[in-house]
């Protein structure tokens, strides 16, 4: 039994149960039923996720941090933060979309790479990271909600109406804002659940994944 998670996969499609067989480097197994890819070989994958989700957990911190622009009237000038842009929405009665808001732009981010660092840095440095189940599973559902890409299109839309009638200048977190956008989409793709789960099995973890 104790061997079974390694050798045996359930299509997520058609649930049809099938026996693993070794691949090469950049191949991917697909269903013998559906045709469904089952799993691939994809080397070094938990070295690149961590790379891409440390490089987005700066920018992150960065985006947050700094002004995402600035606007200049009769000589004053206003910046904005994403925080800020989220109060400002909760107290201009824009209530359900400063949570949406917060929940998709700042703290499913947070909770991602939070629990994807967590994961990964110890599995990277030969270690067990306690509670790792519980991480796995947070990373299953949050991923879903995290909306970095669309909060960027959003400002952009803002950017083009404001530049009608005001001095609109860039900040710095802008510029995060969209290398974080491709940073936390390419650490979505080279994430791999099932890699992750082999390297806690062969460092000695016997909690079976869900
Ligand atoms: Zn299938």
């Amino acid at each position: 039994m104790a061997e079974l998670p390694e050798k045996l996969i359930a299509c997520h499609d058609c649930d049809l149960l099938q026996r693993e067989v070794p691949l090469g480097k950049g191949c991917m197994a697909r269903c013998s039923r559906c045709g469904a890819v089952l799993y691939r070989n994809a080397t070094d994958s938990i070295d690149r996720t961590l790379a891409f989700a440390l490089a987005a957990a700066v920018l992150f911190v960065v985006a947050n941090n700094f002004p995402i622009f600035s606007i200049e009237t009769q000589g004053d000038q206003s910046a904005i933060n994403l925080y800020g842009a989220v109060l400002s929405m909760w107290d201009q009665d824009m209530k359900p979309i400063s949570v949406v808001v917060f929940l998709t732009a700042i703290v499913a981010p947070s909770v991602e790479l939070i629990s994807m660092i967590y994961l990964l840095l110890p599995l990277k440095l030969g270690r067990i990271p306690a509670g790792y189940t519980l991480f796995m599973r947070t990373l299953q559902y949050v991923e879903p909600w995290g909306m970095v890409e669309v909060f960027m299109l959003g400002i952009l839309v803002s950017l083009v109406k404001l530049t009608n009638n005001f001095k609109v200048i860039p900040g710095i977190a802008l510029w995060s804002f969209g290398a974080l956008t491709l940073l936390l989409a390419a650490t979505a793709a080279s994430f791999s659940a099932r890699d992750v789960w082999a390297r806690l099995w062969k460092g000695g973890a016997r909690e079976v994944q869900p």
